[in-house]
């Protein structure tokens, strides 16, 4: 399943990679990558040492199942985001904060 029609069956989601990953991560659902063991460090690459398995993040989406979008939605709808949201109000109110403050 690609992830456009992934995000659709999550509620809606917004078909971007980034948003994706970042909701599944606070879900507890990336898979640790098996080439770096989730170190995002590969030292066979002799570029740059970084894993390209995972782009260094040391984590991967898992498998885009419809069985696991349905999963989520579940979940999504009891709740199981809140936190993740509140916590995306305070960063993006300190963002705001930032921009609005005076020079100097
Ligand atoms: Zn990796």
């Amino acid at each position: 399943m690609n992830l456009s029609d992934f995000a659709q069956r999550c509620g809606y989601w917004p078909e971007k990679e980034e948003v994706v990953r970042a909701r599944l991560d606070a879900l507890g659902l990336l898979v640790t990558c098996r080439r770096c063991k989730g170190t995002g460090r590969y030292e066979q690459n002799p570029l740059d040492h970084t894993c390209y398995g995972c782009a260094g993040r040391g984590k991967k989406l898992p498998p885009l199942t419809a069985r696991l979008a349905a999963t989520i939605r579940l979940r999504v709808e009891g709740g199981a985001l809140r936190p993740y949201f509140a916590e995306l109000a305070i960063l993006m109110q300190k963002v705001r904060d930032s921009r609005s403050d005076p020079p100097g």
